[in-house]
């Protein structure tokens, strides 16, 4: 979906035949899956692992779609899976980038309280990043701001100078070479259908056959909850798709933002606001937004899903979610329609941003796991079966995170190996 990103191999040529049975399916290859099979070969060199997704490449879907920053830990709870596994991963995945000569740029980045009402959301943001160990934190004022970023303007700020951009496509591909040259497969274009748990393993039905798998590893990403309904019928959560588009601003503009440029967030919504990142090969995105998709998988209007629709429509916790965030909802719907409310939006922190500056961009769509209550599953979660294990929900930062959640997975699969 990059303008000027590297290019990517297909994977057809790296499926292979595969047999029906392995030690450990693993379904989906967005970076979550892929970061696990790849803990699997190497915490259990000989282990038969094989990925299955159901798209015709991999990081079709929010792995390849998202805004690439490699996030430094400032908005989690601390103490939270979140705060961890960003911490973590991303020690982790600035060394696997580097070894594997993928680009990375640490360009920073800044939060801007735009008047005083926004210092004590500030504040907060701050302690936490104090908490999590953000590296080389540094609270700064407006002089700070403007010598960081001469074109935006605020009373306060945050800057997070180790904060950083990839692009998470070039690492899904990286750790597709992984775990194909450990010898395990990944296989595209194949869709799972169903899971039979049982006592010693499980049986994954898919649109081509079943597998019999020792272990099963679904990291579904926008379908997780309704794979993980199939062996935990009493999960009472749904992913509620959240569309995010970006604009792009012009060429002529792209001097105006040096790194990476936020907002401060509304603590009661999971999204980090509209903001402006430098993404690694030099563009300059403007948002996302955050907007009810018409389906888990509509990027465009031709891709609504009136069964996707329904799932969300017939959800009480949806009404619940929506009563509760009437506000933010009537803000966030106009910004998906206009460029001109979306440069509003941004001139409140970079005064000289015009409409006419900015260009139509691409979108992603973020699965997130609501309750019956109306309240949005905050952290990371894992539901943890005798034989299948599912990721339920990960949302942002879980692809600055991968590798350690990776980790994390393969540990769990590992106990069931050896039960
Ligand atoms: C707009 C946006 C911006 C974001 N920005 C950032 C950011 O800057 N930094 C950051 O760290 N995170 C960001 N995120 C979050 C990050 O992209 C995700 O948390 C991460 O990519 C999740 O990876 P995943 O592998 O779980 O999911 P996905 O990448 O969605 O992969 C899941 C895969 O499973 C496959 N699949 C689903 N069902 C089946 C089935 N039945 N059979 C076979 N295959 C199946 C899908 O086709 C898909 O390929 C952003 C997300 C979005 C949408």
């Amino acid at each position: 979906m990059t303008g000027r990103g590297r290019g990517r191999p297909r994977l057809d040529d790296w499926s292979e035949m595969i047999d029906d049975r392995a030690d450990v399916v693993v379904v989906g290859a967005g970076v979550v899956g892929l970061a696990a099979a790849r803990a699997i070969t190497i915490d259990r060199p000989g282990t038969s692992v094989l990925v299955l997704e159901k798209e015709q490449r991999v990081a079709t879907h929010q792995s390849g779609r998202n805004s690439g920053v490699v996030h430094a830990g400032v908005y989690y709870v601390p103490g939270s899976l979140k705060a961890e596994l960003c911490r973590t991963g991303k020690t982790a995945l600035e060394r696997y980038v580097e070894e594997r000569g993928i680009p990375i740029a640490h360009s920073g980045k800044v939060i801007i309280a735009v008047d005083d009402g926004e210092i004590p959301r500030l504040d907060e943001l701050e302690r936490r990043a104090r908490a999590n160990g953000v590296e080389g934190l540094l609270r700064i004022g407006a002089e700070g701001i403007k010598e960081l970023e001469p074109a935006a303007t605020g009373v306060a700020g945050l800057h997070s100078p180790r904060t950083a951009v990839v692009d998470f496509g070039d690492l899904a591909a990286a750790l597709v070479e992984d775990v194909t040259g450990a010898g395990a497969s990944v296989l595209t274009g194949r869709a799972v259908t169903s899971i039979e748990e049982g006592e010693d393993g499980a049986v994954v039905h898919t649109s081509a056959g079943d597998i019999h798998a020792g272990v099963v590893l679904a990291c579904a990403g926008l379908h997780s909850d309704r794979l993980a309904r199939v062996t935990h019928p009493e999960l009472d959560a749904r992913v509620v798709p959240f569309r995010g588009s970006y604009l792009r601003l012009r060429a002529d503009k792209e001097h105006l933002v040096k790194g990476n440029v936020y907002p401060v967030p509304d603590p009661r919504y999971p999204f980090l606001g509209v903001h402006l990142t430098r993404r690694i090969d030099g563009e300059v995105w403007v948002g996302p937004n955050a907007s009810l998709a018409l389906g888990r998988e509509a990027y465009k209007l031709s891709g609504a899903s009136l069964r996707d629709l329904r799932d969300v429509m017939l959800y009480p916790g949806f009404w619940r979610f929506l009563a509760k965030n009437v506000q933010a909802a009537a803000r966030e719907i106009p910004l998906t329609l206009s460029k001109r409310l979306m440069a509003r939006a941004v001139r409140r922190y970079i005064p000289e941003v015009q409409a006419s500056d900015l260009e139509s961009g691409p979108a992603g769509i973020r699965a997130q796991v609501m309750r019956r209550d109306g309240s949005l599953v905050d952290d990371f979660l894992f539901l943890d079966g005798r034989r299948v294990i599912h990721v339920v929900n990960a949302p942002s930062p879980a692809a600055t995170a991968s590798l350690a959640i990776g980790d994390v997975l393969a540990a769990k699969v590992a106990e069931r190996l050896d039960a």
